[in-house]
């Protein structure tokens, strides 16, 4: 007679907790490394915070632009619900043309970007690396190109490594979505580049054909959503944002609450472990924020 198998030899073997397990994760801060409060610091922060939000990081593509200091000062007084960290626009007014004024801006953000739009001007690209900023790079092409092109998200952080593998300095990829561009930056890695990047839950829970919502990067096919859980699994990916962006859309599937959802339904797939998860929302995050400077409070 044979004997049946134990179950639990199929299974992952990391610890895996089960639907109802309510006790199972220990409390931990999050931080949102990447999101967009608009011209409404004290509205979204507070639907940051009763989503669980402790810290966020936002991008400069208010109206008008964060890109000068005067502005970013401003924003800074605002009323928040949680510890807020402005990034700064590479380019004055997010137009790719001419760079904001790194050296007095800088003490005040977290990094630089011009998230929403590809910088395509590699000279001022290779500009910014060089002062030794934190450059956040949006690496895809307008939502409606991406839908017909989807390789270029991957052609165009293949550019941006040529770059950083010359000048050096501080790059981190923002909302991976490809698989070849989880294999290209896990080649990149390997090779020793310090670069690191983050994805959003939609990539690694939704396709195309699951979910007709306007996110940029576009959905992927499931051969992506895989990749980027792999991605997340092996410690290519670093980091789990949000992407949250209100206006002049709905949020959609960016928003803060299934942001967390989401992220903690990899454990109960058994994608990552609970010290994994914490390390995507609160350790690395909080690495990358702290190694520009800034003390975080939680
Ligand atoms: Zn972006």
């Amino acid at each position: 007679m044979f004997s049946k198998p134990k179950l639990k030899n199929f299974l992952k073997k990391i610890d895996r907790p089960k639907w109802g397990d309510f006790f199972y994760f220990e409390k931990f801060p999050v931080i949102d490394l990447h999101c967009h409060l608009r011209n409404e610091i004290s509205k979204h922060t507070l639907e940051a915070k009763r989503a669980g939000i402790d810290a966020l990081v936002f991008m400069a593509n208010s109206k008008p632009p964060l890109d000068n200091l005067e502005r970013i000062k401003k924003v800074l007084k605002k009323k928040a619900f949680c510890q807020i960290f402005p990034v700064s626009a590479i380019t004055k007014g997010l137009k790719g043309k001419e760079l904001v004024d790194v050296e007095k801006i800088k003490p005040y953000v977290v990094g630089f970007s011009d998230d929403g739009y590809y910088l395509e001007n590699l000279d001022l690209l290779k500009q910014i690396l060089e002062k030794n900023v934190l450059v956040l790079a949006h690496c895809s092409p307008k939502y409606e190109i991406g839908l017909k092109k989807p390789y270029l998200e991957t052609k165009y952080v293949e550019r941006y490594l040529k770059v950083f593998e010359k000048t050096g300095g501080k790059l981190h990829i923002q909302h991976v979505s490809q698989k070849t561009t989880v294999e290209l930056i896990r080649d990149a890695k390997k090779d020793g580049l310090k670069i690191t990047c983050e994805t959003c839950p939609h990539y690694f829970t939704f396709t195309k054909e699951d979910l007709e919502t306007k996110v940029n990067p576009p959905l992927g096919t499931k051969k992506d959503v895989l990749a980027v859980k792999e991605g997340l699994a092996d410690g290519t990916i670093d980091v789990i944002a949000s992407d949250y962006a209100p206006l002049p859309r709905k949020t959609g599937i960016s928003n803060f609450f299934a942001f967390l959802w989401l992220s903690f339904g990899l454990v109960f797939e058994g994608v990552l472990t609970k010290e994994q998860l914490k390390e995507k929302l609160y350790l690395n995050p909080k690495r990358i924020i702290e190694a520009q400077g800034h003390k975080l409070k939680i």
